[in-house]
């Protein structure tokens, strides 16, 4: 297997680019071996390590940013422990929900303990509201609702540019089976409903999302990579101000500053979210 088509593990790119910072994770507690072992997969926005047990890996999650295909870089103060915080509640709701995901636990603020799965390497999208690609590649106003939710395909791979992919395309490049494309869809569907329920409770809307999956070892698929601003667009229900209600990775897409400040807000919300209803 060549470096930049694995998918095993998280099923993200190798980039020889991470800066030194990330190199190698500081030592946070004694949950890590040590001296950590090589890094099985570096991605643009994790670091995937093995464990003594093949059927669990560590996920640490970095404050590296990327947008339009790693054509922009940057960094976003406190976005890996943000990420990997907001990650564990969702997971944690839709197990809950019953939806199987790859979460086994948090063991630091920027670690995750996940099963070990093969990455179907799709990216499955599914969409609220219009925004992004889909206005851009149809003309369709950016915030018109889209009901029932659109799910989309796109084929995960960087060199390609993750294109779009249609029914015929899937087929043709079996790389899932149309049963498993069928369970990808459903279970996407699924999440969207859990999560539009979850986020708007905390007055956030949920406009669309990327979603990976994988198969562990045993065979089940599985809910996997992570569930963030960083993966999905989120809207603040609280300001009508079309740039200032954006709280998710366009504002480091489109230059829109206060970065750090979204994500923040998004992780209190949901903190509150939780609290209200414990
Ligand atoms: P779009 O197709 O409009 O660019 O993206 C749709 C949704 O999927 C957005 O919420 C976007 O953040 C997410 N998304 C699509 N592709 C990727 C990707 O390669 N990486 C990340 N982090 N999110 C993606």
């Amino acid at each position: 297997m060549t470096n930049s088509r694995r998918t095993f593990g998280l099923g993200v790119t190798i980039s020889t680019t991470v800066s030194a910072r990330h190199e190698r994770p500081p030592i946070v507690s004694d949950f890590l071996p040590d001296p950590l072992p090589e890094k099985l997969y570096e991605g643009k926005a994790k670091i995937l390590y093995p464990t003594d047990d093949a059927d669990v890996l560590l996920s640490f999650f970095k404050d590296d940013a990327t947008a339009f295909n790693a054509q922009k870089r940057g960094s976003i103060a406190g976005k890996g422990e943000v990420n990997c915080t907001l990650s564990t509640h969702l997971f944690q709701q839709l197990e809950a929900a019953g939806i199987a995901t790859h979460w086994i636990d948090t063991p630091a603020k920027d670690w995750m303990r996940v099963k070990t799965v093969e990455i179907v390497p799709l990216e499955v999208v599914v969409r609220n509201i219009a925004a992004g690609s889909l206005c851009k590649q149809t003309g369709i106003a950016l915030g018109t609702p889209i009901d029932p939710p659109l799910v989309e395909f796109f084929y995960k791979d960087d060199d390609l540019g993750d294109p779009l992919l249609t029914r015929d395309r899937l087929r043709l490049l079996d790389v899932a089976s149309e049963e498993t494309v069928e369970t990808l869809k459903a279970m996407a569907l699924e999440i969207d409903r859990i999560l539009q329920d979850f986020f708007a409770r905390g007055d956030l809307t949920l406009v669309d999302f990327k979603l990976e999956f994988g198969t562990t070892r045993s065979g089940e698929i599985v809910l996997a990579d992570e569930i963030s601003p960083d993966t999905c667009r989120l809207w603040d229900r609280r300001e009508s101000d079309p740039q200032r209600r954006i709280l998710d990775k366009d504002r480091f897409r489109q230059d829109l500053g206060k970065v750090e400040d979204a994500y923040e807000t998004v992780l209190q919300r949901v903190a509150d979210v939780l609290e209200a209803e414990k």
